[in-house]
Parts: structure tokens; C-alpha cells; sequence
């Protein structure tokens, strides 16, 4: 996941400040320096770091003393609201034409992903808003590109318009006459990208504009390149003034700088994430949420929507009350297991949640083998051990993975996973301060 190191360095500044009923001048300055070094470190843009600072320090001074809050704390609310600014404050929606079609431009550098995200977020329209779109092969140069978009397209139940290789102006505008005689609502320009920005790459990007004045020209970048990113956003918007940003791969490691500095220089927002190769993988981007899970407050609310959106609504409603009342045991620990399986691996889940880093559970992907493991291991428990797995010392975890054909250190395994799942569920049992958080204040 993305944000490790820097989230890991902010803990390691707010850390120092704990415990300390007043804040002196120097504590502040140095708490700045260290955040300062750790923007720096996660590849921010160097003006973009030296305004956040200076406005960070203006608020911490200027603030007035909240008795609910330790000085420290309140430096930790400054810096989550900076941040979420920083990333453009609220989330940014995608616009619909009021007369369709929709028709939404990708571009963007080669292999910053934008056939694959202009098809998730054809997808994704699809999926949540019932739209029905086209997909368009406007990139004629790369031999394989019109194969690729009619192979997403197709996995996705998506139609391709294609017209092979000829004037990429041509087809822009027959896909958009396309699919207004067919009824398609929304139309994506998969466009041709370059290694690096040129002035051909840009003109031609500039005459498909023109002949189609599309309702949004999204730009796609590599999170993974960094500040170079930001760099090619800058070229990408002084040319054709960009209505927003889809930032993908971050699902890797890397080091943010992008996510952070894109609004900040281009004014544009991110409006969309793309966390993974396959085709669901795409999220609308919430600056408060990245925010929060930057600063290790876990994202809580991205976790409680992806689970809506793969769980059974009984069975939801069921956990939901067992949350509340903090009555989650290994038991139904098997049957969400299930039910998780469509959300992808647990280290995916970790991310979101608060005081979790995803490194904990690298690999620990919930496949079919797993789940049989775990639930040979669970049955093989007594009722008692199950409501109570504290108990479990090593010779009734001996017995237990005896019994369940497993070793010890699978028992010891699921008893790991278990305790995340319970450090969710002290979230959603309510008004705590996240772990992650209380640490922090010691
Ligand atoms: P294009 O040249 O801009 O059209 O880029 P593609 O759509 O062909 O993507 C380039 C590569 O990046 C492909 O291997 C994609 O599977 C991969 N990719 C795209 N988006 C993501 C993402 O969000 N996460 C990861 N891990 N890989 C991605």
C-alpha cells in the first residue's frame, strides 16, 4: 500500500509530542522539521511542502486551546485537515453532460493505465449508476491498444467502437455520433499516449477536443513515477486544461508525493484512484478519507462501503449487531471470511483500518485452500475456546492444529487475523478514539 513510509514518519514526529500538557515553541518547530523531512521523503513537491508547513505552523500557533484536546492531538486535527485540503477538500465528482452523451476523454502518458481505467470507470458507471457506455480505440498507434480495449471491453460487458488505424479525430467524433444512434449515455476516448510529453502528442490530443468537445478530459497518471507525475499533469493542463486526474497504481508502493502535490500545482483534482490491476479496482478519491489513513486513522468509511457492496444484506444487518454490541467471535469470524473473499486479500483490508499496516498480512490472500484451513481449525475448537480465544495456550493450540490437520503456526495465524478483524470491530462498536491514535497520545 501506498503511504507506508510517510505515514510511519508522521507517527514517529506526533510521537515525540505525546504526553506533554503544553507545547513549547521549540516542540513545535521541531515536530514541523520532522514532518517537513517526511513529505519531503514521500516525494511532495518541494513548495508544495514548504506552504503546507508554513500553513500547518500558522494554524498550531494561532489555535485557540480546546480542553478536550492534548496539544499534541490538536496538532494531529491541524495537520489531517491540511492534508485533506492539500488533496482538494472535498471529493470531486465526475460531470454528466445534461444532454447525453457523456463523453469523457483519457489521456495520459503510455502505460499510466488509461486503457485500463477508462474501461473501470466505464465499469464503474456502468455498475453503480446504470449508465450505459461505449468504449472508443482512439489510440492507433500502439498495435495492441484497439485489441486491449476490446478485450477489457468484453470482460466487461462493455461495447467498443473501433474504426482501426485511421485519423483518431475521425473516430472521436464517429464514436460520439455512434453512440448517440445506439444509446450509449457515456462515451470513453481511449486516447494515444507517449513516453514523454511531446508537441505531436499534444496536438493531436488538442484537434480530438475540438472536434468533440468532451464533457471531462481526465488525466491518467502513474502514482509510481512521482514527482514526474506531477511534472506531466502541469504539461498535460497547460495544453488542454484537464477537468481532473485519475491516479492509478496505488496499490503499490508508492511513496505518495503524487497524490499529494497534483491539486497543489495543477489546481485540478483527483477524482478517482485506481488500487489494483483488475477491472473493479478503480475508487472514487476522498481527500478527508486518504487523510485519515495517511495519518494511520485507518479508513474506516471506505472499508464499511466496499463491504456493502460484496456483503449479503442479512448477513450484514447480523454483523452489524454483533459489532455493535462487541460480540464477534471466531465463529463468525469463518462465515465473514466468506463473505470477504470478494473484497479482495486481507492486506487490502488492512490498509484501512486504523493502526494496521498492510505489510502485517502480506500474501495473507483469502483463497479457498485458506478458508478450508481456517475453518478445520476453528471447528476443531471448543465452544469455549471460540467465544474465548485468549485461552489458547500453546498446548491447546497444539491440539487444535493436530485436530484440524493444520501446524501451530496456521492456529497462530488465524488468531493474528482475528484480532485485526476485532480491531474493526471496535470501530464500528462506536465512539472510540482509533487505536492507532491512542497510541500515539500514550
Ligand atoms: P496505457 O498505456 O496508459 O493505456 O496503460 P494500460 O492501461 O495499458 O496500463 C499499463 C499497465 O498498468 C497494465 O499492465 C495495467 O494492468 C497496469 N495498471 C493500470 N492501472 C493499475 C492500477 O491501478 N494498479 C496496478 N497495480 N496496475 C495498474
Amino acid at each position: 500500500m501506498a503511504f507506508e513510509g510517510l505515514s510511519e514518519k508522521l507517527s514517529a514526529a506526533f510521537k515525540k509530542l505525546r504526553g506533554k500538557g503544553r507545547l513549547s515553541e521549540a516542540d513545535v518547530k521541531e515536530a514541523m522539521r520532522e514532518i517537513r523531512l517526511a513529505l519531503l521523503e514521500a516525494d511532495v513537491s518541494y513548495k508544495v511542502v514548504k506552504q503546507f508547513v508554513a500553513q500547518v505552523t500558522e494554524k498550531a500557533v494561532g489555535a485557540d486551546v480546546l480542553e478536550a484536546l492534548s496539544p499534541a492531538q490538536q496538532i494531529i486535527k491541524i495537520v489531517n485537515q491540511e492534508l485533506t485540503e492539500l488533496m482538494g477538500g472535498a471529493s470531486a465528482k465526475l460531470t454528466i453532460a445534461s444532454k447525453p452523451p457523456t463523453v469523457v476523454m483519457m489521456v495520459g502518458l503510455q502505460g499510466a493505465g488509461k486503457t485500463t481505467n477508462g474501461a473501470k470507470l466505464a465499469g464503474l458507471m456502468k455498475r453503480q449508476n446504470g449508465k450505459r457506455p461505449l468504449l472508443a480505440a482512439c489510440d492507433i498507434y500502439r498495435p495492441a491498444a484497439i485489441k486491449q480495449l476490446e478485450v477489457v471491453g468484453e470482460q466487461l460487458g462493455i461495447p467498443v467502437f473501433q474504426m482501426g488505424q485511421t485519423d483518431p479525430v475521425h473516430i472521436a467524433k464517429a464514436a460520439v455520433e455512434h453512440a448517440i444512434k445506439h444509446g450509449n449515455d457515456m462515451v470513453f476516448l481511449d486516447t494515444a499516449g507517449r513516453l514523454h510529453v511531446d508537441e505531436a502528442l499534444m496536438d493531436e490530443l488538442c484537434k480530438i477536443k475540438a472536434a468533440v468537445s468532451p464533457t471531462e478530459i481526465l488525466l491518467v497518471v502513474d502514482a509510481m513515477i512521482g514527482q514526474d507525475a506531477v511534472n506531466a499533469a502541469k504539461a498535460f493542463d497547460d495544453a488542454l486544461d484537464i477537468d481532473g486526474v485519475v491516479l492509478t497504481k496505488l496499490d503499490g508502493d508508492a511513496r505518495g508525493g503524487a497524490a499529494l502535490s497534483i491539486r497543489a500545482v495543477t489546481g485540478k483534482p483527483i477524482k478517482f484512484v485506481g488500487m489494483g490491476e483488475k477491472l473493479d479496482q478503480i475508487e472514487v478519491f476522498h481527500p478527508d478519507r486518504m487523510a485519515s489513513r495517511i495519518l494511520g486513522m485507518g479508513d474506516v468509511l471506505s472499508l464499511i462501503e466496499k463491504a456493502e457492496q460484496n456483503f449479503d444484506q442479512k448477513k450484514a444487518l447480523e454483523l452489524q449487531e454483533k459489532l455493535r454490541k462487541n460480540k464477534f467471535t471466531l465463529s463468525d469470524l469463518y462465515d465473514q471470511m466468506v463473505q470477504l473473499k470478494g473484497m479482495g486479500s486481507l492486506s487490502d483490508i488492512a490498509g484501512m483500518l486504523p493502526g494496521v499496516k498492510a505489510s502485517d498480512l502480506e500474501g495473507a490472500a483469502l483463497d479457498g485452500k485458506a478458508l478450508q484451513r481456517m475453518e478445520a481449525i476453528i471447528t476443531s475448537m471448543t465452544p469455549y475456546e471460540r467465544e474465548n480465544p485468549s485461552i489458547l495456550n500453546s498446548s491447546r493450540k497444539k491440539r487444535i492444529a493436530a485436530g484440524s490437520g493444520t501446524q501451530v503456526v496456521d492456529v497462530n495465524r488465524l488468531l493474528k487475523q482475528f484480532e485485526m478483524l476485532q480491531a474493526m470491530t471496535k470501530q464500528f462498536s462506536g465512539g472510540k478514539m482509533p487505536r492507532s491514535l491512542r497510541k500515539m497520545m500514550g
